[in-house]
């Protein structure tokens, strides 16, 4: 989406505040014997209770077979991302790490974001996973300027998350939002300064790094959705909606 005037501008910060506000409750629910439906199901209700609606659910991204079942996204440990909570739902333990990604349309525009939450108490690598990856975005998002490129936005969330000694997942990355749950041009985490796109104020983008504390690899599960690592060691996964404005991108999603 391109955003061209004052309304449009008005429908996405407030679509975006929405979304923010629904995992911000989501966040407070995360603890030991909360089982990943609960999450789900609650997800669900304060987005309709809201007089909006979840944009996952339902929804056949390019390449599946099947719709994607749930509201919410949960991605367990070594699950990366699209994680399934609600066909054979699990109960969330101390120490383990829970992505939680979510789409959510109102007045017509689709915003998406994500976060990765430790369950009680975590162990210091982890939690050092979790910070570097948030950073990363950060970084990411601090590229996202007019007259930049995709690639200053991927090499910089790349940089930030190998230089701490993790890897970025190669296969799965950002993309264009707010019309669809995908847009072009998709965004990858990695790459080189300078290359592909450029970028334009009014675009609206979901910038998402999805990092792995071992190997890159991920393996795609029988049920068409949940990744994991190959290696079985940890992910992490951040995600804003932007929008890039004349003097650098806003986070719409915050
Ligand atoms: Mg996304």
């Amino acid at each position: 989406m391109t955003i061209k005037n004052d309304n449009e501008r008005a429908n996405l910060l407030e679509a975006g505040k929405r979304l923010a506000a629904v995992l911000a409750a989501l966040k407070k629910k995360v603890a030991p014997g909360v089982s990943t439906e609960d999450l789900d199901d609650f997800a669900e209700q304060m987005i309709r209770d809201g007089g909006d609606e979840p944009c996952f659910l339902g929804y056949t991204p390019e390449g599946a077979q099947r719709p994607y079942p749930a509201t919410l996204c949960v991605s367990i440990n070594d699950e990366v991302v699209h994680g399934i909570p609600n066909e054979s739902p699990k109960i969330l333990k101390e120490g383990d790490i829970v992505g939680l990604d979510l789409g959510l349309k109102h007045n017509g525009v689709i915003v998406d974001a994500a976060i990765t939450v430790p369950v009680g108490e975590v162990d210091e690598a982890t939690k050092n996973l979790l910070k570097v990856t948030e950073r990363s975005l950060a970084a990411g998002i601090a590229k996202a300027i007019p007259g930049n490129h995709i690639g200053d936005i991927a090499n910089a969330i790349q940089k930030e998350i190998e230089s701490a000694g993790f890897k970025v997942v190669k296969e799965l990355g950002g993309h264009g939002v707010g019309d669809l749950v995908h847009e072009e041009p998709f965004i990858p985490n990695f790459g080189r300064p300078g290359e592909g796109e450029v970028l334009e104020e009014g675009m609206v983008l979901a910038l998402e790094p999805i990092s792995t504390a071992g190997k890159a690899s991920v393996v795609l599960a029988p049920d068409g959705y949940t990744y994991r690592t190959k290696d079985g060691s940890r992910s992490a996964h951040f995600e804003h909606t932007i929008l890039i404005e004349k003097n650098g991108a806003r986070i719409i999603t915050a």
